[in-house]
């Protein structure tokens, strides 16, 4: 990072704390991978509380997203909004998180209600918070209320205190805070990799889509370094809460901090996938040199990657943005994991990098990335083709506080908006949003962090924009719930799912809305072939989602799961499920817990907790059918030009799928027969899914389905008895 910070500095900023709360506490030690307690922090009577873990919990929502939602659940009413007190942040690693064996196992599970969905929202993040937390004899951390003024919550696991501070002084912006926390509360060099933050940014309190960052340590390059939990704004809920920063400090790292009943066997099963790793990294994926980027150019090439708000699916000039080029400005030969461990250290960096513009231009600082989804959302999506500017928004998109995903594909919403003549200059205050300008794209972001002018508008996501632009300024609402790439108020990521139905459903049935950490199905179904038919789609449509819920239980990355392949894989009977694998992280969590759970056992895990979050939806008036609606953009062609450029496409499946001959029909006309068509089908798919989950049609989970899974509280049921 740019380190201007000096001792004076630190000593001003220390000098200005007020400590507001402070108590003492006994740091739990862990049994089995669980602490067996949880830290509740009250910001609006600066309350500090130890609540006990019980049984059921573990049993039923098992940890990490588990613990999220089902304390998020008993804290909020159905009329909570996200920015009145009672919402909460809750923060939990999960009981196989913090292992250092097995790579990917450092990861955070952050829930809240979201400013943009209006429901419950999660998100998957790296660097060192969860496990420290848990080290310090926390599994979770639940924030609710809101402070009168700024502060900051440092946990102390070895002195075992926890202070509420009033932070005056210290930066808002990520890049500036984590830097200035980590010097303060380290006594030495060595100490720095012992600390994490947990920050946002300025434009997260001026927008619904702030982020979170989670800080590490990396020694090699002297300086704390970020990852991100991006989705659902939960970084604007922590600065509406008054937090500039929460803190944790814990010296003590070691292999067997878990307590796991078998230590051994998760060090073999670690041994094999670093060996896999080793052997194939670079024939599979080359995450170890270029992170997730290597997907640039395969969905360029299989026609995946989103240009101009999600139209098309290539371009010539991908080769710009690729991860060629991307290789030569990430620096090589680092060991880039977020936790330790992590040997297929996907978390590359820019070194280096000196901005352009903004407030920190000249500035040389330290890029987290980029990743793929940042390269597609900031960069083909906008139809700008130059990674300086990518890496320069990448980086302010992290130090400002705002998730890459949603700020791009709003941006790419508003540019087509403009090109449709549905805004103007007179509308953007000036800002000319084509697709290509880059100039104008950057400033939206620099006018957000400021939060001056269009990008108070913009800062709202898709769907209040959607409804904001009908209501001012007379828009067409049909045309823009057809290009407004969002589905439950958030914003797609980044791939075309135009010619996969099963990755339509991947999207819009999603507990959270549209992120394709629950399904990524699009090689299986439109490259591979292999779930031709509607129950095929639908039986992948709940293995997948539940097997990636399962991670978000454990504090565990999805990464190491199939982005690496033993070499046998293509020969088993189940390619996609990558079996060598889940039956590793089987044992992984009997090592861990001592329990005996199998394969089938361990789907039954997520399904309770992924049906509840399905019932935590319709508690807060969403999960049902019509929440499942995608937009058309995301099912078939919406415009002229976008049928043009695939027609022969179009036509062929006109005549051998749907039985009707093109030939002789206007372009309208063929859109109007394919937009039926693709419309009906994924109807049909919505209740094969549905009925495979054990739903109504309706998309209510049934009181058969939940007595069956073990989760029909009370409290439960009688949300459903008002639905059924
Ligand atoms: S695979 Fe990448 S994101 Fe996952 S834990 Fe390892 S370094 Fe972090």
């Amino acid at each position: 990072m740019s380190c201007v910070l000096t001792a004076e500095k630190v000593q001003k900023l220390k000098a200005a704390r007020k400590v507001l709360k402070e108590i003492k506490y006994e740091p739990a030690k862990l049994e089995k991978g669980y602490a067996n307690k949880t830290l509740y922090i009250n910001l609006s009577d600066n309350s500090i509380v130890s609540k006990d873990v019980t049984e059921k919990m573990k049993d039923v929502f098992i940890g990490g997203k588990g613990f999220g939602l089902w304390y998020l659940w008993n804290a909020v009413a159905p009329s909570t909004k996200w920015n009145d007190p009672e919402n909460e942040i809750v923060i939990s690693p999960g009981p196989v998180g913090g292992i250092t064996q097995y790579p990917g196992a450092g990861k955070s599970l952050v829930v809240s209600l979201s400013p943009t969905t209006g429901s419950v929202v999660d998100s998957n993040v790296g660097g060192h918070f969860g496990p420290l937390l848990k080290f310090s004899g926390w599994d979770a951390l639940e924030i609710q209320g809101k402070a009168d003024q700024e502060v900051i919550v440092f946990i102390d696991g070895n002195k075992g205190t926890i202070s509420i501070e009033e932070a005056p002084l210290e930066a808002v912006d990520t890049h500036l805070i984590i830097e200035e926390l980590t010097e303060m509360y380290a006594e030495s060099e060595e100490d720095k990799r012992n600390i994490s933050v947990v920050s946002s940014g300025t434009a997260a309190q001026n927008s619904l889509i702030g982020l979170l960052n989670f800080s590490f340590y990396d020694k090699r390059r002297k300086s704390p370094r970020v990852k991100q939990a991006g989705r659902g704004g939960i970084g604007t809920v922590f600065r509406d809460k008054n937090i500039k920063a929460v803190v944790v400090k814990f010296n003590g790292v070691k292999g067997d901090l878990n307590n796991p009943v078998d230590l051994k066997k998760i060090q073999e099963l670690g041994i094999k996938l670093h060996k896999e790793i080793h052997d194939f990294d670079a024939i599979q994926t080359q995450k170890r040199e270029v992170g997730t980027a290597n997907l640039v150019e395969i969905m360029n090439d299989y026609d995946l990657l989103p240009v101009n708000n999600f139209k098309y699916g290539y371009h010539p000039e991908t080769w710009k943005i690729d991860s060629k080029q991307i290789k030569k400005k990430v620096t090589q030969n680092m060991p880039d994991g977020c936790w330790y461990g992590c040997s297929m250290a996907c978390a590359k960096a820019v070194d280096g990098f000196e901005l352009k513009t903004g407030p920190y231009k000249g500035h040389k600082v330290l890029i987290d990335g980029p990743e793929y989804e940042t390269v597609a959302a900031v960069g083909s999506n906008l139809g700008i083709f130059d990674l300086e500017h990518i890496l320069e928004c990448n980086f302010y998109c992290d130090t400002y506080g705002v998730d890459t995903i949603s700020l791009g594909t709003t941006t790419a919403f508003l540019m087509e908006c403009y090109e449709s003549n549905i805004l103007n200059k007179e509308i953007t205050g000036g800002l000319e949003l084509t697709f290509g300008n880059k100039d104008a794209a950057m400033e939206l972001l620099h006018q957000m962090s400021r939060g001056e002018g269009f990008s108070k508008i913009a800062g709202q996501g898709v769907r209040k924009i959607k409804e904001l632009l009908v209501k001012e300024y007379g828009a067409d609402s049909h045309f823009l719930n057809d290009i407004g790439m969002e589905n439950k108020g958030m914003e797609y990521s980044q791939y075309i799912s135009k010619e996969s139905l099963a990755q339509q459903g991947g999207y819009a049935m999603t507990n959270k809305g549209p992120q394709h950490d629950e399904a990524w199905l699009i090689f299986m179904d439109m490259v591979n072939n292999q779930i031709p038919s509607f129950e095929d789609k639908a039986e992948a449509l709940h293995y997948f989602p539940m097997f990636r819920t399962w991670f978000g239980l454990m504090g565990l990355c999805k990464l190491p799961w199939n982005d690496i392949e033993p070499a046998d894989n293509r020969q088993t009977s189940e390619p996609a499920k990558v079996p060598e694998h889940v039956q590793n992280y089987v044992e992984l969590f009997n090592s861990v817990t001592g329990k005996t759970i199998d394969k089938k056992e361990l789907i039954v895990q997520s399904e309770r907790v992924y049906n509840f979050q399905r019932i935590f939806n319709i508690k807060m008036g969403f999960g049902q059918s019509l929440h499942d609606n995608p937009p058309y953009r995301s099912v078939g062609p919406v415009t002229v030009e976008e049928y043009l450029s695939r027609q022969d496409r179009y036509d062929q499946q006109m005549k051998e799928l749907i039985g009707v001959d093109p030939e002789g029909k206007t372009i309208e006309e063929k859109m109007q027969i394919t937009r039926k068509y693709r419309e009906d089908q994924y109807d049909e798919l919505r209740q094969t899914v549905y009925k495979r989950r054990g739903w109504t049609e309706n998309g209510i989970p049934t009181l058969e389905h939940i007595k069956n899974l073990g989760i029909d509280f009370p409290e439960v049921v009688e949300v459903l008895k008002k639905h059924l």
